[in-house]
Order: structure tokens, then sequence, then C-alpha cells
């Protein structure tokens, strides 16, 4: 079993450190567990939900160490991203090149609206919010750092209905990972948030059926994470495995990490 999608405290939004995770992993007997905490940023942006920049030197040695301690599983250095093009030189030069990173994960938690950016918790349920969600994650496919994009149908915790417009967005999200070859992500951690209400009652926040109903007409790859945010939690996938099985989803395995 491989998880991809891992954070820890220092976003602070979730518990344990690299060692308290990967341990998890080993007694889970996983064979991979790739970190993916979210990215400091060089203007410290969105404080509250990453790490300062002045800890991602600690960070990485942190998996370093880890891996060089940990024999028995693949630790795999990485990092969850916004795209923005002010950032690209940043996850360049610094993640990819000077700290070696081995695979970044483009996630869109916020999306830029009318010069603002609206964050995915805030947004509403307006088809202008749901639209520029979705030409800003298609601006993150089409962004060749990224080994596959986090969770695209975020979009339905805020966009409640499965009507034309989000049909329009969802295929416009799944031509362009398409286009790319870009692997999508059915998110293990939208299992295990809080139902959203609805018109139609509650529901689970994403992954959406309905999008990934759609997205079996497309030739599009996923990779199925746990997002962890607490080490126990480091192989729930949710019901995502049953539902990319049910819908003949090709499943792609992630060939990174070192040993
Ligand atoms: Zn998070
Ligand atoms: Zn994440």
């Amino acid at each position: 079993m491989k998880n991809f999608h891992t954070h820890t405290a220092r976003c602070h939004h979730a518990t344990g450190n690299i060692s308290d995770y990967s341990k998890a992993a080993i007694e889970k007997k996983m064979t991979h567990l790739g970190f993916s905490d979210h990215t400091p940023l060089p203007d410290n942006r969105w404080p509250e939900v990453r790490m300062p920049l002045c800890e991602l030197s600690e960070y990485v040695s942190e998996i370093e160490e880890a891996q060089e301690k940990y024999n028995e599983i693949r630790i795999v250095k990485g990092a969850e991203c916004e795209y923005a093009p002010e950032y690209l030189n940043f996850y360049k030069e610094e993640l990819l090149g000077e700290y070696q990173f081995e695979y970044l994960v483009g996630g869109a938690h916020y999306f830029p609206f009318r010069g603002e950016w609206v964050n995915c918790y805030g947004a509403d349920n307006s088809k202008r919010h749901l639209i520029a969600y979705s030409d800003y994650l298609i601006t993150s496919i089409d962004c060749d750092l990224f080994a596959f994009i986090a969770h695209p149908d975020l979009f339905s915790r805020f966009y409640h209905k499965w009507d034309n417009e989000a049909i329009a967005c969802s295929r416009a999200i799944l031509d362009a990972a398409s286009d790319k070859g870009r692997i999508l992500e059915i998110n293990g951690y939208g299992y295990r948030k809080g139902l959203v209400t609805t018109e139609e009652g509650l529901r689970r926040p994403y992954p959406s059926d309905s999008f990934w109903a759609l997205a079996s007409e497309y030739n599009v790859s996923v990779i199925i994470n746990s997002d962890a945010h607490k080490p126990e939690d480091v192989d729930d996938f949710g019901e995502g495995f049953a539902l990319a099985e049910s819908l003949g989803l090709e499943i792609k395995e992630l060939n990174i990490g070192k040993k």
C-alpha cells in the first residue's frame, strides 16, 4: 500500500511529526509513504495552513533522517503546492533544486476571483466561484511541476448541484488533465470530513461520485491517497479504491522514491 499525500503538525491543522507517520505506516505494512505537507511560501502567504519558510530546512532534514532510519518503507520527500506564477521559481529552484524534493503535488485550496484569493472553504454556492475555481485548477493542471493534482473535485464542497455548469467545468478540468496526461487524485480525506448541507440534503463534500463517473469517459488516470492529517489515517482511503474500480478508472502507480 502506498500513500503520497501526508501532512504533519507543521501545517497547523494536522497532528504528528514525520517519525509518527512513518511508524504508523510501517505498522500498517505500507511500502511507500510520501510526505506532501503544505509548502511554505517565499512571501509567507496563507500562514494559517502551512509552515513558515524558516521551517523548510527542518522539514527536509526530518524527512531525510526518516529515510535513513526506516529501511522497511520508502519515505518520499514532497510538498503540496498552490499554483501561482510568482512561486514557480521557488518550486523549481529551491524545492526541486536545492532541497531535491522527489515530487510536488498541485493542490488548489484557494482560487483567484476579481483580484482576490477566495478560500475553497469560504467560497459560495455560485456559478461565478465554480467557474473561477475550474479556470484556476486548469492552470495548475497545465503546470508541469506537479506529479498529480490533489482533489480536483474540491469544488463540490461549495458548489452543490450537479447541473450543466458543474458538468461543463468538470469537462474542462478532465479535458485539461487528459491533454496533459496529468494524474488526478481521489482524496480519502473527503470521506472523513463532515457532511455538507445542500438543497437535496446532506452529502459528502468530496470525492464527487458524479465527477468521477464523468472522468471515466476520459483518458485520465487516478491516484488514491489518504491525505492524512493524523498518523492513524495514513492508510485510510475511504471508499476511494471501490469508487475507482466500480467506474473502471485506471489507477496509476507512482514510481517515485529512493531505494
Ligand atoms: Zn491540509
Ligand atoms: Zn493535502
